[in-house]
């Protein structure tokens, strides 16, 4: 795993989702971001979000992120409610973003869940 912060990873399992090397079940796409179902769905609604940008996790953030990680928090929301949670305040989304080993991380190509829908929930 590299600490760097590289444009893309040919060993990161999630940069090969973005070249649409590995499929997926596709939320949502811009230049900057890629969102996609998880494969194994903790709540009814569960995807995530990543920067199409190899960033290995959160502790690798500068200054020159703020505006993209900005946009990942204003998409959340929005496609929150696109892909069926429930409005605020009854209804609401978890957001988690993993990261380092301590953190539960466990794919080391930043991302942030999205966990929405009634409840009970597998997980979370
Ligand atoms: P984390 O433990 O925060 O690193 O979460 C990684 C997430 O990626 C887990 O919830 C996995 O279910 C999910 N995941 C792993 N492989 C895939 C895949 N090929 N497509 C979609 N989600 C995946
Ligand atoms: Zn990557």
């Amino acid at each position: 795993m590299s600490e760097r912060v590289v444009a893309s990873d040919p060993d990161c399992l999630f940069c090969k989702i973005v070249a649409g090397k590995i499929p997926s079940r596709l939320v949502y796409q811009d230049d900057d971001l890629y969102a996609f179902h998880d494969i194994h769905p903790w709540a009814p609604v569960h995807f995530l979000i990543i920067p199409k940008l190899h960033i290995p996790s959160m502790a690798q953030l500068t200054d020159a992120h703020a505006a993209l990680m900005g946009r990942m928090m204003v998409l959340a929301p929005q496609l929150a409610l696109q892909e069926g949670c429930h409005p605020y305040p009854e209804g609401g989304f978890r957001m988690i973003s993993n990261t380092g080993t301590h953190g539960g991380q466990e794919v080391h190509h930043l991302h942030v869940h999205v966990m929405g829908g009634p409840r009970p929930w597998l997980r979370g």
